[in-house]
Protein backbone atom coordinates (compact mmCIF):
# COMPACT_ATOMS: atom_id res chain seq x y z
CA UNK A 1 0.00 0.00 0.00
CA UNK A 2 2.67 2.72 0.82
CA UNK A 3 4.72 1.56 -2.17
CA UNK A 4 2.31 2.00 -4.16
CA UNK A 5 0.95 4.69 -2.47
CA UNK A 6 4.98 6.25 -3.37
CA UNK A 7 4.29 4.55 -6.59
CA UNK A 8 1.80 6.41 -6.98
CA UNK A 9 3.32 10.00 -5.77
CA UNK A 10 6.46 9.28 -7.78
CA UNK A 11 3.89 8.64 -10.62
CA UNK A 12 2.54 11.84 -10.15
CA UNK A 13 5.71 13.31 -9.41
CA UNK A 14 7.03 11.71 -12.55
CA UNK A 15 4.22 13.13 -14.88
CA UNK A 16 4.33 16.34 -13.09
CA UNK A 17 8.01 16.84 -13.69
CA UNK A 18 7.57 15.48 -17.29
CA UNK A 19 4.53 18.02 -17.85
CA UNK A 20 6.70 21.09 -16.22
CA UNK A 21 9.56 20.01 -18.58
CA UNK A 22 7.44 19.81 -21.45
CA UNK A 23 5.83 23.51 -20.68
CA UNK A 24 9.78 24.45 -20.09
CA UNK A 25 10.60 22.87 -23.25
CA UNK A 26 7.76 24.75 -25.34
CA UNK A 27 8.92 28.36 -23.34
CA UNK A 28 12.20 27.74 -24.76
CA UNK A 29 11.39 26.46 -27.60
CA UNK A 30 9.07 29.76 -27.74
CA UNK A 31 11.74 31.89 -26.47
CA UNK A 32 14.20 30.51 -29.04
CA UNK A 33 12.05 31.15 -31.37
CA UNK A 34 11.13 34.48 -30.72
CA UNK A 35 14.89 35.56 -30.56
CA UNK A 36 15.98 33.67 -33.62
CA UNK A 37 13.06 35.69 -34.91
CA UNK A 38 14.16 38.93 -33.37
CA UNK A 39 17.61 38.05 -34.62
CA UNK A 40 16.57 37.16 -38.32
CA UNK A 41 14.16 40.81 -38.35
CA UNK A 42 17.22 42.27 -37.15
CA UNK A 43 19.09 40.72 -39.59
CA UNK A 44 16.59 41.61 -42.31
CA UNK A 45 16.77 45.48 -41.50
CA UNK A 46 20.63 45.31 -41.36
CA UNK A 47 20.44 43.82 -45.03
CA UNK A 48 17.83 45.35 -46.86
CA UNK A 49 17.80 47.84 -49.24
CA UNK A 50 18.23 51.57 -48.05
CA UNK A 51 17.01 54.32 -49.78
CA UNK A 52 18.32 58.01 -48.23
CA UNK A 53 17.87 61.65 -48.93
CA UNK A 54 20.82 63.81 -48.47
CA UNK A 55 19.94 67.53 -48.66
CA UNK A 56 22.67 70.07 -49.23
CA UNK A 57 22.58 73.70 -47.89
CA UNK A 58 24.35 74.77 -51.40
CA UNK A 59 22.52 76.20 -54.27
CA UNK A 60 22.47 73.72 -57.33
CA UNK A 61 25.64 73.49 -59.63
CA UNK A 62 28.25 75.03 -56.98
CA UNK A 63 31.38 74.55 -57.79
CA UNK A 64 33.47 71.98 -56.36
CA UNK A 65 30.71 71.19 -53.82
CA UNK A 66 28.33 69.73 -56.54
CA UNK A 67 30.69 66.97 -58.16
CA UNK A 68 31.93 66.38 -55.01
CA UNK A 69 28.29 65.24 -53.46
CA UNK A 70 27.06 64.05 -57.20
CA UNK A 71 30.45 61.28 -56.71
CA UNK A 72 29.53 61.17 -53.03
CA UNK A 73 26.41 59.76 -54.16
CA UNK A 74 27.51 57.55 -56.90
CA UNK A 75 30.40 55.83 -54.62
CA UNK A 76 28.16 54.61 -52.23
CA UNK A 77 25.72 52.89 -54.20
CA UNK A 78 28.21 51.32 -56.08
CA UNK A 79 30.52 50.25 -53.19
CA UNK A 80 27.19 48.57 -51.07
CA UNK A 81 26.15 46.67 -54.45
CA UNK A 82 22.67 48.89 -54.50
CA UNK A 83 22.40 47.91 -50.41
CA UNK A 84 22.49 51.50 -49.80
CA UNK A 85 20.97 54.55 -52.40
CA UNK A 86 21.37 58.50 -51.93
CA UNK A 87 19.31 60.88 -53.67
CA UNK A 88 21.07 64.47 -53.72
CA UNK A 89 18.58 67.20 -53.05
CA UNK A 90 20.47 70.74 -52.88
CA UNK A 91 19.22 73.65 -51.05
CA UNK A 92 15.55 74.83 -52.48
CA UNK A 93 15.08 71.21 -53.94
CA UNK A 94 13.34 69.69 -51.14
CA UNK A 95 13.96 72.27 -48.20
CA UNK A 96 15.74 75.72 -47.72
CA UNK A 97 19.35 75.65 -47.26
CA UNK A 98 19.50 76.47 -43.79
CA UNK A 99 16.69 73.71 -42.78
CA UNK A 100 19.28 71.29 -43.37
CA UNK A 101 20.10 70.32 -39.64
CA UNK A 102 16.40 70.42 -38.87
CA UNK A 103 15.13 67.97 -41.91
CA UNK A 104 17.99 65.46 -40.04
CA UNK A 105 17.67 65.96 -36.68
CA UNK A 106 13.46 65.64 -37.37
CA UNK A 107 14.40 62.23 -39.90
CA UNK A 108 12.76 63.88 -42.27
CA UNK A 109 15.67 63.11 -44.69
CA UNK A 110 18.80 61.05 -43.37
CA UNK A 111 21.36 63.12 -44.29
CA UNK A 112 22.91 66.93 -44.43
CA UNK A 113 25.76 68.40 -46.46
CA UNK A 114 26.34 71.47 -44.38
CA UNK A 115 28.73 73.81 -42.83
CA UNK A 116 28.25 73.99 -38.63
CA UNK A 117 28.33 77.25 -38.57
CA UNK A 118 24.99 78.27 -40.16
CA UNK A 119 23.74 76.78 -37.16
CA UNK A 120 25.22 78.94 -34.58
CA UNK A 121 21.56 80.98 -33.64
CA UNK A 122 20.38 76.80 -32.33
CA UNK A 123 23.93 75.91 -31.15
CA UNK A 124 26.87 78.92 -30.46
CA UNK A 125 30.01 76.40 -30.42
CA UNK A 126 29.15 74.91 -33.40
CA UNK A 127 30.53 77.46 -35.09
CA UNK A 128 33.92 76.52 -33.80
CA UNK A 129 34.17 73.37 -35.76
CA UNK A 130 33.88 75.45 -39.07
CA UNK A 131 36.53 77.96 -38.40
CA UNK A 132 37.53 80.24 -35.99
CA UNK A 133 38.84 84.39 -36.88
CA UNK A 134 42.51 84.08 -37.00
CA UNK A 135 42.05 80.82 -35.61
CA UNK A 136 43.89 77.79 -37.49
CA UNK A 137 43.65 76.25 -41.09
CA UNK A 138 42.68 73.08 -42.58
CA UNK A 139 45.18 71.18 -41.21
CA UNK A 140 45.60 72.13 -37.49
CA UNK A 141 41.60 72.20 -37.08
CA UNK A 142 41.32 68.93 -38.98
CA UNK A 143 43.87 67.58 -36.56
CA UNK A 144 42.13 69.28 -33.48
CA UNK A 145 38.58 67.39 -34.71
CA UNK A 146 40.11 64.32 -35.19
CA UNK A 147 42.84 63.53 -33.19
CA UNK A 148 42.46 66.50 -30.34
CA UNK A 149 39.15 65.97 -28.85
CA UNK A 150 37.36 67.88 -31.21
CA UNK A 151 35.32 65.07 -33.03
CA UNK A 152 33.71 63.99 -29.37
CA UNK A 153 33.21 67.61 -28.45
CA UNK A 154 30.99 67.84 -31.68
CA UNK A 155 28.88 64.43 -31.24
CA UNK A 156 28.47 65.53 -27.96
CA UNK A 157 27.12 69.07 -28.85
CA UNK A 158 24.68 67.52 -31.50
CA UNK A 159 23.78 64.04 -29.08
CA UNK A 160 20.45 65.42 -28.14
CA UNK A 161 19.56 66.56 -31.44
CA UNK A 162 20.10 62.82 -33.28
CA UNK A 163 22.76 64.02 -34.98
CA UNK A 164 25.96 62.96 -36.01
CA UNK A 165 27.88 65.07 -37.48
CA UNK A 166 31.42 64.31 -39.72
CA UNK A 167 34.18 66.89 -41.30
CA UNK A 168 34.44 66.71 -45.23
CA UNK A 169 36.65 68.61 -46.55
CA UNK A 170 37.58 72.36 -46.72
CA UNK A 171 37.31 75.23 -49.21
CA UNK A 172 40.99 76.42 -47.98
CA UNK A 173 42.01 79.81 -46.50
CA UNK A 174 39.41 82.00 -48.00
CA UNK A 175 39.79 86.14 -49.32
CA UNK A 176 39.25 88.93 -47.41
CA UNK A 177 36.63 89.93 -50.02
CA UNK A 178 35.81 92.32 -52.64
CA UNK A 179 35.96 96.67 -52.11
CA UNK A 180 35.36 99.30 -54.11
CA UNK A 181 37.71 101.61 -51.99
CA UNK A 182 40.81 100.65 -50.09
CA UNK A 183 40.84 99.70 -46.38
CA UNK A 184 44.29 101.76 -45.52
CA UNK A 185 43.35 101.84 -41.55
CA UNK A 186 40.68 101.19 -39.36
CA UNK A 187 38.75 104.15 -39.78
CA UNK A 188 37.75 103.29 -43.29
CA UNK A 189 35.80 100.64 -41.86
CA UNK A 190 33.87 102.75 -39.86
CA UNK A 191 30.16 102.71 -41.49
CA UNK A 192 31.69 99.98 -44.04
CA UNK A 193 28.22 98.34 -45.08
CA UNK A 194 29.78 94.51 -45.92
CA UNK A 195 28.36 91.00 -46.37
CA UNK A 196 29.78 89.41 -43.83
CA UNK A 197 28.38 86.54 -41.31
CA UNK A 198 29.33 84.64 -38.25
CA UNK A 199 32.09 85.82 -35.72
CA UNK A 200 33.77 87.98 -38.41
CA UNK A 201 30.56 90.00 -38.85
CA UNK A 202 30.93 90.58 -35.39
CA UNK A 203 34.50 91.66 -35.51
CA UNK A 204 33.77 94.22 -38.19
CA UNK A 205 30.53 95.51 -35.87
CA UNK A 206 33.01 96.26 -33.51
CA UNK A 207 35.48 98.02 -35.46
CA UNK A 208 32.56 99.96 -36.59
CA UNK A 209 31.42 98.44 -39.41
CA UNK A 210 27.62 97.22 -40.59
CA UNK A 211 27.88 93.49 -41.35
CA UNK A 212 24.80 92.75 -43.54
CA UNK A 213 23.40 89.06 -44.00
CA UNK A 214 22.19 88.06 -47.13
CA UNK A 215 21.95 85.13 -48.91
CA UNK A 216 23.91 83.91 -52.26
CA UNK A 217 21.28 84.80 -54.43
CA UNK A 218 21.11 88.63 -53.15
CA UNK A 219 25.12 89.56 -53.00
CA UNK A 220 25.70 89.51 -57.01
CA UNK A 221 23.42 92.50 -56.97
CA UNK A 222 23.45 94.17 -53.59
CA UNK A 223 26.66 95.20 -54.49
CA UNK A 224 26.26 96.13 -58.14
CA UNK A 225 23.88 98.59 -56.46
CA UNK A 226 25.95 99.93 -53.98
CA UNK A 227 23.59 98.50 -51.32
CA UNK A 228 26.52 97.11 -49.98
CA UNK A 229 30.59 98.72 -49.85
CA UNK A 230 31.84 95.09 -49.79
CA UNK A 231 31.22 91.64 -49.24
CA UNK A 232 33.52 88.23 -48.73
CA UNK A 233 32.66 85.44 -50.58
CA UNK A 234 34.55 82.24 -50.56
CA UNK A 235 37.93 82.04 -52.82
CA UNK A 236 39.34 82.98 -56.17
CA UNK A 237 37.12 79.80 -57.77
CA UNK A 238 33.45 80.43 -56.44
CA UNK A 239 34.03 84.38 -56.31
CA UNK A 240 34.71 84.58 -60.00
CA UNK A 241 32.14 82.14 -61.28
CA UNK A 242 29.63 84.76 -59.16
CA UNK A 243 31.28 87.51 -61.11
CA UNK A 244 32.47 89.51 -58.34
CA UNK A 245 35.66 90.88 -59.91
CA UNK A 246 33.13 92.43 -62.42
CA UNK A 247 31.68 94.99 -60.27
CA UNK A 248 34.59 95.24 -57.78
CA UNK A 249 37.75 97.27 -57.88
CA UNK A 250 39.73 96.12 -54.97
CA UNK A 251 40.69 92.18 -53.91
CA UNK A 252 41.49 91.60 -50.24
CA UNK A 253 43.58 89.10 -48.79
CA UNK A 254 43.81 87.29 -46.47
CA UNK A 255 40.50 85.53 -45.44
CA UNK A 256 41.08 86.58 -41.67
CA UNK A 257 37.46 85.60 -41.28
CA UNK A 258 37.68 82.11 -42.62
CA UNK A 259 41.01 80.81 -42.79
CA UNK A 260 40.22 77.12 -44.01
CA UNK A 261 36.68 76.56 -42.91
CA UNK A 262 35.67 73.04 -42.22
CA UNK A 263 32.27 71.34 -44.42
CA UNK A 264 30.37 68.81 -42.30
CA UNK A 265 28.30 66.20 -43.35
CA UNK A 266 25.36 64.98 -41.02
CA UNK A 267 23.48 61.95 -40.25
CA UNK A 268 20.25 61.31 -38.80
CA UNK A 269 20.77 58.92 -35.57
CA UNK A 270 18.44 55.79 -35.85
CA UNK A 271 18.87 55.78 -39.60
CA UNK A 272 22.34 55.16 -39.18
CA UNK A 273 21.51 52.64 -36.61
CA UNK A 274 19.45 50.28 -39.09
CA UNK A 275 22.57 50.41 -41.10
CA UNK A 276 24.84 47.58 -40.66
CA UNK A 277 28.50 47.86 -39.86
CA UNK A 278 29.70 47.06 -43.73
CA UNK A 279 27.44 50.02 -44.53
CA UNK A 280 28.57 52.64 -41.99
CA UNK A 281 31.72 52.09 -42.95
CA UNK A 282 31.18 52.18 -46.46
CA UNK A 283 29.51 55.89 -45.59
CA UNK A 284 32.41 56.54 -43.28
CA UNK A 285 34.73 55.51 -46.17
CA UNK A 286 33.28 57.86 -48.54
CA UNK A 287 32.94 60.82 -46.77
CA UNK A 288 37.03 60.81 -46.21
CA UNK A 289 37.38 60.33 -49.97
CA UNK A 290 35.11 63.16 -50.71
CA UNK A 291 37.06 65.82 -47.98
CA UNK A 292 39.96 64.73 -49.24
CA UNK A 293 38.29 65.44 -52.64
CA UNK A 294 36.65 68.64 -51.92
CA UNK A 295 39.63 70.55 -50.24
CA UNK A 296 42.36 68.92 -52.63
CA UNK A 297 39.69 70.14 -55.44
CA UNK A 298 39.14 73.94 -54.23
CA UNK A 299 43.03 74.64 -53.80
CA UNK A 300 43.75 73.35 -57.45
CA UNK A 301 40.50 75.76 -59.00
CA UNK A 302 41.10 78.11 -56.57
CA UNK A 303 44.96 78.26 -57.76
CA UNK A 304 43.71 78.20 -61.65
CA UNK A 305 41.33 80.63 -61.26
CA UNK A 306 43.28 83.18 -59.27
CA UNK A 307 46.14 82.93 -62.04
CA UNK A 308 42.75 84.38 -64.37
CA UNK A 309 41.95 86.94 -62.26
CA UNK A 310 45.75 88.44 -62.16
CA UNK A 311 45.92 87.84 -66.18
CA UNK A 312 42.92 89.25 -67.01
CA UNK A 313 44.12 92.44 -64.68
CA UNK A 314 40.57 94.02 -63.89
CA UNK A 315 41.13 94.00 -60.38
CA UNK A 316 43.56 94.93 -57.78
CA UNK A 317 45.07 92.37 -55.72
CA UNK A 318 45.33 94.14 -52.32
CA UNK A 319 46.88 92.53 -48.61
CA UNK A 320 45.41 94.34 -45.60
CA UNK A 321 47.71 96.19 -43.87
CA UNK A 322 49.45 95.13 -40.54
CA UNK A 323 47.76 97.45 -38.31
CA UNK A 324 44.81 96.50 -39.57
CA UNK A 325 45.07 92.89 -39.54
CA UNK A 326 46.45 93.69 -35.69
CA UNK A 327 43.55 95.40 -34.97
CA UNK A 328 41.14 93.05 -36.29
CA UNK A 329 42.90 90.10 -34.31
CA UNK A 330 42.09 92.34 -30.64
CA UNK A 331 38.84 92.80 -31.87
CA UNK A 332 38.26 88.96 -32.98
CA UNK A 333 39.93 88.40 -29.26
CA UNK A 334 37.19 90.33 -27.42
CA UNK A 335 34.35 89.33 -29.67
CA UNK A 336 35.29 85.11 -28.40
CA UNK A 337 35.59 86.17 -24.86
CA UNK A 338 32.26 87.77 -24.86
CA UNK A 339 30.97 84.76 -26.87
CA UNK A 340 32.47 82.25 -24.47
CA UNK A 341 30.76 84.38 -20.99
CA UNK A 342 27.61 84.05 -22.95
CA UNK A 343 27.42 80.61 -23.71
CA UNK A 344 28.86 77.96 -21.45
CA UNK A 345 28.95 75.31 -25.02
CA UNK A 346 30.88 77.91 -26.85
CA UNK A 347 32.99 78.42 -23.90
CA UNK A 348 33.65 74.76 -23.58
CA UNK A 349 34.42 73.79 -26.99
CA UNK A 350 36.71 77.39 -27.69
CA UNK A 351 38.94 76.29 -24.22
CA UNK A 352 39.80 72.67 -26.39
CA UNK A 353 40.08 74.50 -29.52
CA UNK A 354 42.78 77.21 -28.05
CA UNK A 355 44.38 74.53 -26.07
CA UNK A 356 44.83 72.44 -29.13
CA UNK A 357 45.67 75.58 -31.16
CA UNK A 358 48.71 76.92 -28.34
CA UNK A 359 50.29 73.13 -28.79
CA UNK A 360 50.45 72.92 -32.21
CA UNK A 361 51.72 76.63 -32.88
CA UNK A 362 55.04 76.09 -31.65
CA UNK A 363 55.34 73.08 -34.35
CA UNK A 364 53.74 74.77 -37.34
CA UNK A 365 56.15 77.61 -36.64
CA UNK A 366 59.47 75.41 -37.07
CA UNK A 367 57.58 73.38 -40.02
CA UNK A 368 54.56 75.17 -42.46
CA UNK A 369 55.53 78.39 -41.55
CA UNK A 370 59.76 78.21 -41.77
CA UNK A 371 58.91 76.50 -44.63
CA UNK A 372 56.90 78.72 -46.51
CA UNK A 373 59.06 81.94 -45.10
CA UNK A 374 62.61 79.90 -46.59
CA UNK A 375 60.56 79.76 -50.06
CA UNK A 376 60.80 83.84 -49.92
CA UNK A 377 64.10 84.32 -48.75
CA UNK A 378 65.60 85.60 -51.82
CA UNK A 379 69.98 85.28 -52.54
CA UNK A 380 71.70 88.09 -52.94
CA1 LIG B 1 33.10 83.16 -46.72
Amino acid sequence: MASLVLCGIEKNMKETSMYAFKIALVFTLFLTSCSDKDQATVMEEKTEAHLWKLVTAWPPNLPVNHEVTEEFAKDIELMSNGKLKVKVFNAGELIPGLQVFDAVSQGAVQMGFAASYYWSGKIPASQIFTVVPFGMTEKGSLAWIKFGGGLELWRELYEPFGVIPYPMGSTGVQMGGWFNKKINSMEDIQGLKMRIPGLGGKVIAKAGGNPILLSAAEVYTALERGTIDATEWVGPLHDKRFGLDRIAKYYYYPGWHEPGPQMEMIINQKAWDRLSEPLQKIVEACIAKSGLTLSTKNEAENAKALQQIIDEGRVELVRFPDNVLENLKNLNTQVLEEEAAKDEGFRKVLESYQKFQDLYAPYEAVTNKAYDESRDIKSK
